[in-house]
């Protein structure tokens, strides 16, 4: 059994809150007690589990400002935790109006005349999901409020780097049995993660790559479907004919919000070199206009590191870019009673040697760097492991599609950077290493959660021409 766990407040540094994991056996029991009740939740049908997230929507809204006490303090920053919040209500209702229509039982005729085929679905009964910390409230609940619909109960293990959320978003449950028995959150670390696993029919994964392949491994023993959102090293590039201002306005965002701690985060930007100077001065005048949220969290726009593990990662890339002969122009981390703080932070005279331009380093990291030919740029987008977004930029919306096409990734902005964080909308598949199966965005977000199934219906009472003793043989 995993041990109660200290949580560090980023920022201050101090271990200020305690997790306790339940013990496995009684975390295998919860799921079955929830196995039971998933039988009931699927037997209210679309409309009652319609009412069942209006109703907790209602109670989220009046514990919104707990939450966001709590967010605030799980992760040390201000508007990112007032989104989280606002984002989950606006999802019950996206999920509540979308529903109805991707459960509907669909009838279609075959190349067989006289049988019809009524395509229908069941849940999964019970869904895992583990999440992480960059976005604790949000990754908790993104695939939980679809597969609620679908029909699942569900069982969500928040990262224990960001849980203390959890208490006050459990204490909405208490006045909606029906979902309360279908709906739990967990505390505990990489071992109750792990357990988890051994005790559900579907798994949503996010987090880094490594714990993913680990997940997916224990998924395959298992026979259950994993869907997995991992890592990214986002590209942008930036074509000679490119609006400069909306350029370096739309990628300090998409590289900066949330600090950087986005999966979705621009982490390396190519440029064209006639006009690479003058991006990267206009990028460094724009970012030294951010503030750290410091020392009250209405200092400015940028939170701190959450996680002090990730700190540590983004010393590292910027120490092994300075050895290697990058320029730093502004920015970098430092410490400040406790917490770990780090300024938007342009990088040039870098290259592909370096791990600032190969691996995630998930902080306001910019580093920049010079492309002769279009197919250069795309050779470099293209020459990573990571495939969850990219970003072109244009004067013509053509020419930047004409780009995007090559480009190995689930999205591409088209001048504008990181949508997929605003815009949920849209069916993709992950790529390369940065996730498998289908991703949460589109109707696969809600139908991913069923397991597809044929009715076959005969509707004359004939003999088929294939059975044997065929009397139309005769
Ligand atoms: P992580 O992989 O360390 O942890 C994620 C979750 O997995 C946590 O809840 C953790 O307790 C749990 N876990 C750890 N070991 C486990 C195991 N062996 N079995 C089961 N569960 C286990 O990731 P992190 O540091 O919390 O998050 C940062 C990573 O998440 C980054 O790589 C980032 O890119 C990625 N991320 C991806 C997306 C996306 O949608 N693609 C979104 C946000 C973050």
């Amino acid at each position: 059994m995993e041990k109660s766990i200290e949580v560090r407040n980023p920022r201050t540094g101090k271990f200020d809150y305690v997790i306790i994991p339940p013990p496995q056996k009684l975390l295998a029991q919860q799921c079955q007690r929830m196995r039971r009740a998933q039988v009931r939740w699927f037997t209210l049908g679309i409309e009652g589990r319609i009412e069942a997230l209006q109703s907790w929507k209602q109670y989220i809204i009046k514990a919104r400002e707990k939450l966001i006490d709590a967010l605030i303090v799980d992760t040390g920053r201000l508007s990112m935790s007032v989104f989280e919040v606002d984002w989950l209500i606006a999802s019950i209702d996206r999920w509540c109006m979308k529903a109805p229509r991707l459960l509907r039982v669909n009838e279609y005729d075959t190349s067989v005349s006289y049988i019809n085929l009524q395509q229908t679905a069941e849940p999964y009964p019970l869904v895992g999901v583990i999440s992480p910390w960059s976005f604790p409230l949000l990754l908790s609940t993104v695939d939980t409020v679809p597969a609620l619909l679908a029909g699942c109960a569900v069982i969500v293990k928040p990262s224990e780097i960001a849980p203390r959320f959890m208490a006050p978003l459990q204490a909405t449950l208490n006045n909606i049995p029906q979902l309360r028995d279908v709906l739990s959150f967990v505390e505990g670390g990489e071992e109750t993660g792990a357990f988890l696993l051994e005790c559900v029919d579907v798994i949503c994964f996010t987090g880094n790559i490594e714990t993913g392949r680990s997940v997916f491994e224990t998924a395959a023993e298992q026979f259950i479907p994993a869907y997995l959102e991992l890592g990214g090293k986002d590209p942008a590039i930036v074509l000679e004919s490119a609006d400069l201002d909306l350029a370096t306005s739309a990628i300090l965002w998409g590289a900066v919000v949330n600090s950087g701690q986005s999966c979705n985060s621009i982490e390396r930007i190519y440029v064209a070199s006639s006009i690479f100077e003058k991006f990267y001065h206009q990028l460094i005048t724009k970012a030294h206009k951010l503030q750290f949220a410091y020392p009250t969290i209405e200092s400015g726009e940028l939170g701190p590191i959450i996680a002090a593990k990730q700190a540590i990662i983004i010393s590292e890339h910027l120490q092994d870019a300075k050895v290697a002969g990058a320029v730093i122009h502004c920015g970098g981390i430092e410490n400040i009673n406790g917490g770990w703080w780090c300024r938007p932070t342009v990088l040039t005279e870098v290259d592909h040697t370096m791990k600032v331009m190969t691996e995630e380093t998930f902080g306001p990291i910019m580093p920049v760097m010079a492309f002769k030919t279009v197919s250069e740029a795309i050779n470099l987008a293209n020459d990573s492991i990571y495939g969850n977004g990219a970003a072109v930029f244009a004067q013509e919306e053509q020419e930047a599609s004409l780009v995007a096409q090559h480009i190995h990734t689930s999205t591409v902005s088209i001048n504008d950077a990181s949508l997929a964080i605003a815009i949920p909308e849209g069916e993709t598949n992950a790529f390369k290493f940065s996730g498998i199966g289908e991703k949460r965005f589109g109707a696969a977000g809600l139908t991913r959660f069923l397991c597809k199934k044929n009715l076959f219906i005969k509707t004359k009472p004939i003999h088929n021409p294939w059975w044997f003793n065929n009397p139309m043989d005769s």
